[in-house]
């Protein structure tokens, strides 16, 4: 039989609450934090009902009453100050998994902190975006041990079809700059692409849907050919947030090669451009705009 982990989220942002919404659906979910209270005062107002959610006062107070505490905060320094939080509350019978992304670094450090306190921590990034969330359909990645991968999963299959373990803390990190690093590639080939078809004066929505069944066929080119060739840029994944995540695999590759990925320099190059003209905050599929300007001059 499944034992019931009490879970806490803490971080209530585009991945964190539908997150907290899929554990409380399966009927896990038993506390909330978010830095702005009025985010968490208003999802527990949302999930109100049997069994009720709690409003946590502090990172602590969560921690203190939780056997499982999931965080998704935006970058390294945040997470770290969120475990640091964290720590007067923490115990032995406490697993954190962070699914933010952050530097494998950082996930060895904030292991090795709150191993000080017997709480065990798993660094489990996730792929599938807000939808995956929204559906519990996210891929996760996970570093650490077994064992405490095997007490948690009942919890986290409410939020993950796909739950591996790549090996000790910090392998979950390293597979998430694996699969930013491919994304970068595939983000630079499609858009590229069809603003090569676009100057070609071909029928686009066309040749994305041939092409998709093809060798050159991909989710990416599925889900953001049609709307990026329409001007529509909406997010999907924030191309401010692709931008941090490549920073941290730039930073990784150097630390393991001693030397730089031009694929991601190049992409990074883009990004800053794009960042620059206020693009931030649309999806990594607005770099099809500087593709089609290199071209013609105008953006899309
Ligand atoms: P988001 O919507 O910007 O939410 C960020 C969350 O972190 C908010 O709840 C924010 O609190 C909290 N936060 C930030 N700094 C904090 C601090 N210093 N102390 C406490 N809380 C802090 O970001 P998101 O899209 O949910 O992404 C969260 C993480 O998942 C990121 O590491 C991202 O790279 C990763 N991720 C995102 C996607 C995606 O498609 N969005 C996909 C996979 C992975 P406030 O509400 O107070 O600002």
């Amino acid at each position: 039989m499944t034992t019931r982990l009490r879970v806490g989220v803490i971080g209530l942002g585009a991945m964190g609450a539908p997150m907290a919404r899929r554990f409380h659906a399966a009927g896990w979910l038993h506390a909330v934090w978010n830095r702005t209270p009025a985010k968490a005062a208003a999802l527990v107002g949302e999930l109100a009902g049997e069994p009720g959610v709690i409003h946590a006062e502090s990172p602590a107070e969560l921690a203190r009453t939780c056997q499982l505490v999931l965080t998704s905060v935006s970058a390294d320094a945040d997470l770290q100050a969120v475990v640091e939080a964290m720590v007067p509350g923490c115990h032995a019978d406490l697993t954190v998994v962070d699914t933010s992304t952050v530097a494998v670094d950082t996930a060895r450090r904030m292991a090795a902190r709150l191993a000080e306190h017997g709480t065990g921590f798993l660094d489990a990034p996730v792929s599938g975006g807000v939808e995956g969330a929204r559906r519990g359909s996210l891929v996760m990645m996970v570093g650490g041990a077994a064992e405490v991968l095997e007490r948690v999963r009942p919890a986290l299959a409410a939020l993950a079809t796909d739950i591996r373990r790549l090996g000790e803390v910090g392998a979950g990190q390293a597979a998430k700059a694996v699969n930013q690093v491919m994304a970068a590639g595939i983000n630079e080939a499609v858009t590229e692409a069809l603003a090569l078809g676009e100057a070609a004066g071909l029928p686009l929505d066309e040749l994305i849907d041939l092409l998709g069944g093809g060798a050159a066929g991909n989710w990416f080119l599925d889900h953001r050919g049609p709307t990026m060739v329409r001007g529509e840029y909406a997010p999907g994944f924030r191309l401010a947030l692709h931008h941090k995540d490549l920073v941290l695999c730039q930073q990784l590759w150097r630390q393991l090669s001693g030397a730089e990925s031009p694929l991601v320099a190049t992409t990074l190059g883009h990004y800053e451009t794009l960042m620059t003209q206020g693009r931030g905050d649309e999806d990594i599929s607005a770099l099809y705009r500087l593709k089609c300007s290199r071209r013609n001059g105008s953006q899309k």
